[in-house]
């Protein structure tokens, strides 16, 4: 059984319609995929009625934007109700604040004699219920200031660059509080990525599980073979569940292949039954 849990459409940063990501997954031998937008449900639908077509079985999900001691962490949410309010109000603040970022970021690229217009980017976001820095980052490419997302991200867009700017995330315990209670599984995304090894201690992690953390995405493109070792390791003594996952963006992310990474057939059942 080859499982992926966290892909990407074009309803946030992927390239991919959600019909085309279940497409794509079916070709490269996928049998269970998981749709994982930042912040928004809104391609569930669509990737219900692919996956019915093309043999696949598809976990429903997210990426919700979180903080942990003012540090930005991605949780996966999987299976939960689209329809719970808490949580639906909760998303809408997260995907608020990524459209009232935008002006200020396109003020702080005027500063730096880079004039691009809200619509520039709206452009590459036209599918996307969350837009984000990566659709900056195509205008940036189509201007001609960078050759690649990568680069955009890497002169300008992550913290410390001149273009970025901070915005509202969900605090991290409230998320999965708010996931497990509309009937959801929760599951960090890449703990280990850009800096977050630090706050994300064993101990921590210990006390999220306290408050219904389900699992720890342990096989990522951003962890590499220790880290990978040290958070199986954390998982097994913690009985946490430990998932694998492509992070796949279409081509907006080079590298990050459907099943590039995949979680464990008796792993899943665990979190699915
Ligand atoms: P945002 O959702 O606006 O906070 O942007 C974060 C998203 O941008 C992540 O989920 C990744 O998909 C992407 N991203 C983050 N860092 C990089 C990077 N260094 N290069 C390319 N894409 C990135
Ligand atoms: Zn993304
Ligand atoms: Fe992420
Ligand atoms: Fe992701």
């Amino acid at each position: 059984m080859t499982i992926d849990l966290h892909t990407h459409s074009n309803k946030s940063d992927g390239t991919d319609s959600p019909k085309e990501l279940i497409q794509n997954a079916a070709a490269a031998g996928l049998e269970i995929v998981a749709l994982t937008d930042h912040d928004s449900t809104e391609g569930w639908a669509e990737a219900a009625g692919a996956a019915k077509r093309a043999d696949v079985r598809l976990i429903r999900g997210i990426e919700i934007s979180t903080k942990l001691d003012g540090k930005s962490i991605h949780l996966l949410g999987y299976e939960f109700d689209p329809k719970n309010k808490p949580l639906l109000t909760e998303l809408g603040k997260v995907l608020d604040g990524r459209n009232s970022r935008l002006p200020a970021t396109l003020e702080r690229l005027r500063g730096l004699g880079i004039n691009i217009d809200a619509k520039d980017v709206r452009r590459h976001s036209v599918n996307a219920a969350a837009m984000g820095r990566p659709h900056v980052a195509d205008a940036l490419v189509e201007l001609g200031v960078v050759a690649n997302r990568d680069e955009a991200f890497a002169h300008y867009l992550t913290p410390g660059k001149p273009a970025y700017v901070d915005r509202y995330a969900a605090d991290l315990v409230t998320a999965i509080q708010l996931v497990k209670a509309a009937g959801g599984r929760t599951v960090l995304a890449h703990p280990w990525s850009r800096g977050s090894k630090r706050i994300l201690s064993k101990s921590r992690i210990a006390s999220l599980k306290e408050i219904g953390l389900d699992g720890l995405e342990v096989d990522h493109n951003d962890h590499g073979e220790e880290d990978r070792a040290h958070l199986a390791q954390i998982a097994r003594e913690l009985d946490l569940v430990r998932t694998g996952s492509s992070d796949y963006h279409g081509t907006g992310k080079v590298g990050f292949d459907l099943g590039c990474n995949t979680t464990a057939y008796d792993q899943f059942r665990r979190l699915f039954g």
